[in-house]
């Protein structure tokens, strides 16, 4: 930052309201005077602003928000609520409005999250009582919050495919099923689906047989894994983790969509079918002596009931919002976001246990928050926005989008009239591929092309013209098997129409490790994909059409 006495008061000033504000000069109109709305006089200034974005004001922010102290911004925790009036106050700072007009505090969207975990857990069979997370595990939700009597019915190994279907003639409407895990082989060792050594889907993915349990009305699929205990217990390990920990989620309409699942021992498997484990694995053979599904023996035992508790709390947290109204096109809205939430802390670990989130997505928050600074400058130059700008830093998305989901499913300003959203997450380091040859120079753009053709023309452009960094469109191809286009929260924008862009810098070490940490950060290049969404939605917001949606393309 060049220093000057004159500019030294005017920066004093803006210091006590907040950071560098950015060269206010004699050129700029008097605010009284009405605002431009002239676009190429608009965009002759945006440079200027554009220059406020610096390397030193991102990393005076970054160096707060993704310190020790904010204990990696775990969502609804207490480093989170630090970061969100952190960013909220430089928000009010700058100059920009709070356009939440419920809830106490105009720039926090306030809402509840749902952190749950399970309670008591059993299947009983007469006297013998299995227990959840020890004899099976429950996949997704489940009905059975209280103790609840079941109808169990045998359905072979729960397949309904024009080749083989277990189904046929059967009602299990309000039942519940029990299956065996895997899928059949003939006599000769072929899977008689494929009819070669190739498992399908059937076999690789419980969730078909979820699903076809839920089409044919059942009321739970209970599949019998492994042919041991110990199978059982390797088969089940990674899921045994993850049951155990509380989750975070949207609150829970107790709806359940689709048939409990849930994975059981073989134990259970032949408590609830009245047989032996010997006897239950004589099945398969049957079908492979017959090649087709065959009846079985087994008679389903009649004093069974089911319990799965979950216990649910509400986990209150907030996206923030900074709003900027435009001037002669002020119903129309672009939108500009980041996620300032992370992962927080795991006290289990050796040594560093903080997950400070400096370049995920600390980065993207801390442009959002330079980017706004440069827009709000503008607006007291004279220059502001002929569209609204809205700066949201959502909450939750590390635990599934949820706080972009929240704000799509009840916006604050009407989805129709949003033009664009314009997203960073993670613009701060090299991923793997770049750091082979030291490269720093490029963003990944995904989604650009999507919805609007303008949208991506008008990124290229920008680029061309003010930032010049190589566009890498490795991530934005619809058969990239990373699917970053669906994780990140642009995707609650794209999938309600509206064009979206999305930056990012791909993957590198320390991505969701405590080593995520701001020494590691390269503002340099945060600075210009910084400047580069400035820009783009500089001209979203003062072009004179607004850009529409000619495509929709996966
Ligand atoms: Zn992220």
């Amino acid at each position: 930052m060049k220093y000057n006495h004159l500019y030294a008061f005017a920066l004093l000033a803006a210091m006590s309201a907040g950071c560098a504000k950015g060269p206010s000069t004699s050129s700029a109109p008097e605010t009284a005077k009405a605002p431009v709305t002239d676009a190429a006089k608009l965009a002759e200034v945006s440079q200027k602003y554009a220059e406020t974005i610096t390397a030193a004001d991102l990393s005076e922010h970054l160096h707060v928000i993704a310190s020790d102290s904010f204990a990696g911004r775990d969502t609804g925790s207490k480093g989170q609520k630090m970061a969100a009036e952190y960013i909220s106050s430089h928000f009010k700072e700058d100059g920009l409005a709070g356009p939440v007009k419920t809830g106490s505090n105009p720039y926090y969207q306030s809402f509840d999250l749902e952190k749950s975990q399970w309670g008591q857990g059993h299947i009983s069979v007469g006297k013998e009582k299995y227990l959840m997370m020890k004899d099976f595990f429950v996949l997704g939700g489940s009905p059975y919050q209280t103790e609840q009597p079941a109808d169990v019915v045998f359905v072979g190994y729960g397949i309904d495919d024009p080749k083989f279907n277990d189904y046929a003639g059967k009602d299990v409407t309000g039942k519940v099923v029990v299956v065996l895990a895997g899928e059949p082989k003939d006599a000769s060792g072929n899977f008689i689906i494929s009819g070669s050594d190739k498992a399908s889907d059937w076999g690789n993915d419980y969730r078909s047989k979820r699903n076809a349990a839920t089409e044919h009305g059942a009321k739970a699929v209970l599949i019998v894994t492994g042919t041991s205990d110990a199978e059982f217990n390797s088969l089940t390990e990674r899921y045994k983790a993850r049951a155990g920990r509380p989750s975070i989620g949207m609150k829970s309409t107790g709806d359940q969509a689709t048939a409990a699942t849930m994975f059981i021992s073989p134990v259970v498997g032949a408590s609830l079918l009245g047989t032996t484990m010997d006897k239950l694995f004589d099945y398969p053979e049957k079908v492979a002596a017959k090649g087709a599904p065959a009846v079985s023996t087994f008679t389903a035992a009649k004093d069974v009931k089911i319990q799965t508790e979950r216990v649910a709390e509400p986990l209150s947290t907030e996206n923030v919002l900074g709003f900027i109204e435009g001037t002669d096109k002020k119903d129309e809205v672009v939108v500009v976001t980041a996620h300032y939430d992370h992962v927080g802390t795991d006290s289990t670990l050796v040594g560093d246990k903080i997950y400070n989130g400096a370049n995920d997505d600390g980065s993207g928050t801390v442009a959002v928050l330079e980017v706004a600074e440069a827009f709000a400058q503008a607006k007291k130059d004279g220059y502001g926005p002929r569209r609204s700008v809205l700066f949201m830093t959502v909450t939750g998305e590390e635990k599934g989008l949820l706080g972009s989901e929240y704000y799509s499913e009840n916006p604050v300003f009407p989805l129709e009239n949003t033009v664009a959203d314009v997203n960073i997450d993670m613009i701060g380091r090299m991923d793997y591929e770049h750091e082979k040859t030291n490269d720093s120079n490029y963003i990944y753009v995904i989604g650009a092309d999507k919805l609007s053709s303008e949208l991506d023309q008008i990124n290229t452009a920008m680029n061309e013209k003010y930032t010049h960094l190589k566009l890498d469109y490795t991530f934005n191809d619809e058969n990239d098997p990373n699917r970053f286009y669906y994780r990140s929260d642009h995707y609650n924008f794209a999938k309600n129409g509206i064009p979206i862009v999305f930056y990012f810098n791909g993957v590198h070490d320390d991505y969701h490790k405590p080593g995520d940490e701001v020494e590691k950060i390269n503002f340099e290049s945060a600075q210009k994909v910084a400047r580069l969404a400035f820009h783009v939605a500089w001209e979203l917001a003062n072009r004179d059409n607004r850009i529409v949606v000619d495509s929709n393309k996966k």
